[in-house]
Formats: structure tokens, sequence, C-alpha cells
């Protein structure tokens, strides 16, 4: 009798072991060891029943005291008593059988999946155990996340190039992404019946890393127990319950849409779990650059070549908007790098309702010279003109 209550023997943990040492052992037994992974083996199925028996007295630290205190654990033992009675001995077999073990609380919080493969022997539990089994071992995310809130989907970011004039004009794209949906296969249960599958965790190798600072630590996967295989997995998502799936989404980008402008798409984002909303799916916008046009917020600049006639007598030159053509009068005596705004030729901020302004700036050309005729003429023009364009800056050196 003595020996099948050896407690921390049981769940191999020393005496003075932390709760969650114990936890994590006798998860990684109660795994081992479950009906539902051993069907038909007598010897585990008793090593399962004496696992959780350990792990109910263990994990009580009322009823682990009386344990540490007497060598056994009963219910009939006053807590915190002088000690124990005859009677007490008598009744030393903790009340641990299935139908007796308290489900509720774990049975009260998890969401009803299909349940897969209920094991004969558990029949009068079948929904608690599996739902029990779920929350310990099933998906980890889930586990930590509390099983049974609803869980909001991850948001996706996708980036998006588009031109020039797609970003003035605005535009309609069908963009492929990726997205995380219900596996219609399990109908995101991650079970089916009797398929096995490589353990995702460990991608088959039943070892898992983990860093702890700087240092690395291999360790037996908690998923698969370092079998590298999972049973009972549904094999088109491998358990996660959802599974990534291409899908086309039509996004409009507004006119006037800037580099770096972020566009929502309510509910385009991963599936939630336990019934949570989808996340969303932003798009940021990248305008490829034109060769003449430059944004500067709602203005358009541009920058227009004009000969030296043309800025020294006044003209009036035709210059490119995003409209078309445009006039522009430059005025007599225009210098070089003198800039023009021509009114609500920029780009439409439907925000404001308003059009920006493009700005001319305009680069004076010199005259290719290449004609006797035309030296001829720059050589008077230089006689008229004998002032120094550069006794400004010497003035001020
Ligand atoms: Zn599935
Ligand atoms: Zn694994």
């Amino acid at each position: 009798m003595a020996a099948k209550h050896e407690y921390y023997e049981t769940l191999g943990v020393p005496r003075d072991a932390k709760e969650d040492e114990i936890r994590k052992n006798y998860r990684k037994l109660a795994r081992k060891y479950h009906p539902d992974l051993n069907p038909g083996d007598k010897a585990a199925e008793e090593r399962f029943k004496n696992v959780q028996e350990a792990y109910d007295v263990l994990s009580d630290a009322k009823k682990r005291q009386v344990y540490d205190q007497y060598g056994f654990y009963s219910d009939n033992i006053p807590q915190g008593g002088s000690g124990p009675g005859a009677g007490g001995r008598q009744n030393r077999q903790p009340n641990m059988d299935f139908g007796g073990f308290d489900f509720s609380e774990f049975i009260n919080n998890q969401p009803r999946r299909p349940s897969a493969g209920t094991n004969g022997a558990f029949t009068g539990s079948g929904g608690g155990f599996r739902d029990l089994f779920t929350q310990f071992f099933g998906n980890r995310d889930r586990e930590e996340a509390g099983a049974s809130e609803p869980e909001k989907g991850a948001d996706l970011e996708y980036g998006l190039n588009i031109d020039f004039w797609e970003s003035i004009r605005g535009t309609q794209v069908k963009l492929s992404i990726n997205r995380q949906e219900l596996c219609p296969t399990c109908n995101g249960a991650g079970t089916a019946d009797g398929n096995s599958a490589v353990c995702p965790e460990c991608d088959g190798t039943g070892n898992v890393t983990q860093m702890a600072g700087a240092m690395k630590f291999t360790l037996t996967c908690p998923r698969c127990d370092g079998k590298g295989r999972l049973k009972n997995v549904c094999p088109t998502c491998n358990g996660d319950g959802r599974i990534l799936r291409p899908e086309s989404v039509e996004v409009r980008i507004p006119a006037g849409a800037q580099t770096g402008a972020r566009l929502r798409v309510a509910g385009k984002g991963n599936i939630g779990r336990n019934g949570g909303s989808p996340g969303d799916l932003y798009i940021t916008v990248r305008v490829e650059p034109h060769p003449f046009f430059q944004r500067d917020g709602d203005n358009i600049e541009i920058k227009v070549p004009v000969t030296v006639s043309e800025a020294g007598l006044g003209a009036k030159i035709e210059v490119p908007t995003i409209d078309g053509r445009a006039l522009l009068k430059v005025p007599q005596g225009t210098s070089n790098g003198q800039k023009f705004r021509l009114r609500e030729k920029g780009v439409m901020n439907s925000r404001k309702n308003h059009r920006g302004d493009e700005i001319v700036e305009v680069v004076i050309q010199a005259p290719k010279v290449q004609d006797e005729r035309t030296r001829e003429l720059l050589r008077e023009l230089a006689q008229i003109h004998q002032e120094d364009p550069r006794a400004e800056l010497w003035s001020k050196v």
C-alpha cells in the first residue's frame, strides 16, 4: 500500500519541488500515459490514474501539507489537526476514481469542440476529460491566452507600390494577401480521428531549444513529449485550427495618397480565436517617383528650363501640370531659380476639399554657342553690360 502513495516518486519530483515543477512533470506524465494515446494499455491506464492522484494531492497546498505530515492524504483527516487516528488510516484511500474527480473548473470555461476518439474507459467524464486534455496539451496559444476568451485575430501589414499617376488620381488595386482562415477540414478544432502528424513545435525532432539569457537549452518538446509526432491531429492545419490562405482583396486607393499613407481594410487580417473578431489589413502606400513632378504635401514642384532671352525679355511659356499644359508668364528680368506659383494646380486634398499649387522653378539655360553670329551678339551684350555680377559677393567676403 505504501508504495502506491509515493506521490513525489510517481511524479518524479523531489520532496521540496515547487508548484510549477510539479505541474510540469504532471503534464508530461499525464500526456505520456493518457489512455487516448495508449489505447487498450492497462498498465498505462493505471499509471495515469496514479499520476492524477499524486497531482491532486501535491498540487493542493493544504492536501500536500497533510500528505507531507502523515505520508498519505485522506479527506477525513482534519487538516492542521493533531494527527491521524485509527479511523483516518482506514480511510486512507483518496476518492480518486474518475467519476469522483471534479472537472467542473475545467469544463465551465471550455469552448465546445468536436471531441475526437473518446476512449471507452472514460465515457462517464469523456467531454470533461477531452477538454482537460486539450487545455493542457492542445494548442498552447489557446491555453496561455485563456481557453475560452475570444481573441482578436492579428492585423496584417502589406506594402503597396503605386505609380505617380495612380497616387494623384486614386486607383483600385487587387491585392493578393495571405491570411489565416478557419481550417475547413476540422472547422478550427485542430483534431482529426486517428491521424498522426509530424509535431509542428519541434518539426519532428522531439527537441526544442530555449534561450535563457545567453544560455541555450535543448529540451524535450513539450507538445509531443519527444516523440516527434502528434496523434489525432488535423492533417490540413497540423492542429492549429487555422490555415494560411491566399486571398484576393480589392483596395481603393483614394486620390492624393502619398508615400507612407496607411489604409485600413477592416476584418481582412487573420481570423480570431474562440469567436474573436478578425484582425484588420493595413496597407502602407509607397509612391514611385516621377521623373519631373515632385510632391511636397499637396503641392507639386517642377523645374522648368527657360532661355536667356525668355528670362531677360519676359515670355509666356507653356509648363506641364498634372492637368496637362498651363501658361506661365515669365516676367522680364527673371533670374535663375526664381519660383512661380500656379494656384490650384497641385494635388486634390479630399479632407480639406482643396487643391494644392504647382510651384515652378525656372532654370535659365545658356544658349549653345556654335556659330560666329551668336558669339558676336554675346560679345556685344558683354560690352553693354560691364557690371560685375559678383560685386555683391566681393563686398561681403
Ligand atoms: Zn484543421
Ligand atoms: Zn514536438
